[in-house]
């Protein structure tokens, strides 16, 4: 019941629950990043519900590893939320760019049958670069911590929201505060 409750599936990261109860234990000082994966809508479009599966689960596997001390969840969707107890925006961003890098860099391979555009125009054209059956995607990142005017995590996540909204538009692929 537990996990059902408080693990996503898809990806093995705790979920909305679970991000819930974490904001509960926070103390007086934490950073909250948003996480958003740049045009996804596209990658389903183009290659797939699976194959944009695999992307998130390729993501939530990168978020899990993320440096100081920062604990990856879920939000919903292709959003995901990390939290980081005890640092200051400052402090996390360079720990936020290596995941958003790292993503940028990672070539995620497709499987033949994932690739249903090929399969439809046949074998003729594999290997000879009409696709090159590599998948880069990249993720948007908003960011901000707890301070003496916003001390409620709800209120911390909402800005956070904000700052992805605003990386958005500045062209994505970035992290903005
Ligand atoms: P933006 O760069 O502005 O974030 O564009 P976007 O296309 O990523 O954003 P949009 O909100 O238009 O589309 C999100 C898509 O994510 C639509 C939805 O079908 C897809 N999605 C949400 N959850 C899942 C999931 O669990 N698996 C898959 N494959 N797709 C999902
Ligand atoms: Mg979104
Ligand atoms: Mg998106």
């Amino acid at each position: 019941a537990y996990r059902l409750a408080f693990v996503d599936e898809l990806t093995g990261l705790g979920g909305r629950r679970a991000l819930n109860e974490k904001l509960l234990t926070l103390g007086e000082r934490y950073t909250i990043a948003m996480v958003d994966v740049d045009h996804f809508k596209h990658v389903n479009d183009d290659h797939g519900h699976d194959t944009g599966d695999q992307v998130l689960r390729m993501i939530a596997a990168h978020l899990s590893r993320a440096g100081g001390g920062g604990k990856a969840y879920r939000y919903g969707g292709e959003e995901f939320a990390v939290v980081f107890p005890g640092k200051s925006v400052r402090e996390c961003v360079p720990h936020l760019e290596v995941l958003r890098t790292v993503v940028e860099e990672y070539r995620m391979q497709l499987r033949a049958e994932d690739r249903p555009q090929e399969r439809e125009e046949g074998r003729a054209r594999r290997g000879h670069g009409a696709r090159s059956g590599i998948l880069k995607v990249t993720i948007s990142i908003g960011v901000a911590e707890r301070d003496g005017r916003h001390q409620d995590p709800d209120h911390v996540l909402r800005l956070a929201d904000q700052a992805l909204y605003r990386a958005k538009n500045r062209g994505r692929n970035r992290l903005s505060r």
